[in-house]
């Protein structure tokens, strides 16, 4: 099997997505991706011809940081292997939640449409790499500081959340690993949520400079 991310977490990297798919054909491989990030509205994998594609439905289809749910979309062959899979596991929705994520779905494309619309990137400013004096001393004064996100793990929320990288998801990893996939420990990972601009803006400058 050959596992790719459409966008990757945390750096939000996209790979050659077309390379993995003429791969995985030649070396007879199945062909899976975690379209998270991208979301359907964004990306269709099967489309671009990959084999399997799932989603953490707990993000972006949610979206309201209230259901933990996936979804894996592909051939009726390869998807019924992964229900059978999933029965022994026994990993079932209950109805309320069913409900919630079909509500969630919903504003998906409001939801996603806003913030992907903009540029955003490893652009000069995101690369420079902070000053050795303040290495690792940045990340909790501004999670400290900030009052209208809120730190958790989760991403894809109508509210918008924050968390440091390296002491969260990333922890179970050997610190010289981390730094190797550019997960320092001055990075935080900002998921923007639906709120005022203005206000994010203000909240997130006032973090800053408070630093
Ligand atoms: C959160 C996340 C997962 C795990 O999903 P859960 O619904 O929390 O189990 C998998 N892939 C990506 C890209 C994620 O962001």
């Amino acid at each position: 099997m050959f596992l790719a991310e459409t966008i990757t977490n945390p750096l939000a990297r996209v790979g050659l997505l077309d390379e993995a798919v003429a791969f995985g054909r030649r070396e007879g491989l199945l062909t899976v991706i975690d379209n998270t990030f991208a979301t359907p509205v964004h990306f269709r994998p099967l489309s671009a011809g990959f084999d399997l594609c799932f989603h953490s439905a707990t993000k972006y289809l949610g979206g309201h940081s209230d259901v933990v749910a996936g979804c894996v979309m592909g051939s009726t062959g390869l998807v019924e292997r992964v229900r059978r899979a999933l029965n022994h596991f026994g990993g079932s929705l209950d109805p309320h939640t069913g409900f919630l994520l079909a509500r969630g779905v919903k504003t998906l494309a409001v939801r996603v449409q806003g913030p992907q619309r903009q540029r955003h990137g490893t652009g000069p400013l995101a690369r420079r790499p902070p000053c050795g004096r303040c290495r690792g001393r940045l990340a909790k004064p501004l999670l400290g500081r900030v009052r209208l996100a809120y730190p958790a793990v989760s991403l894809g929320c109508v509210e918008t959340l924050i968390i440091q990288r390296a002491v969260t998801a990333h922890d179970g990893m050997r610190p010289e690993d981390r730094e190797r996939l550019g997960i320092g420990p001055d990075l935080v990972r900002v998921s923007c949520g639906i709120e005022a601009a203005q206000d994010l803006i203000a909240d997130f400058s006032q973090a800053l400079a408070g630093l």
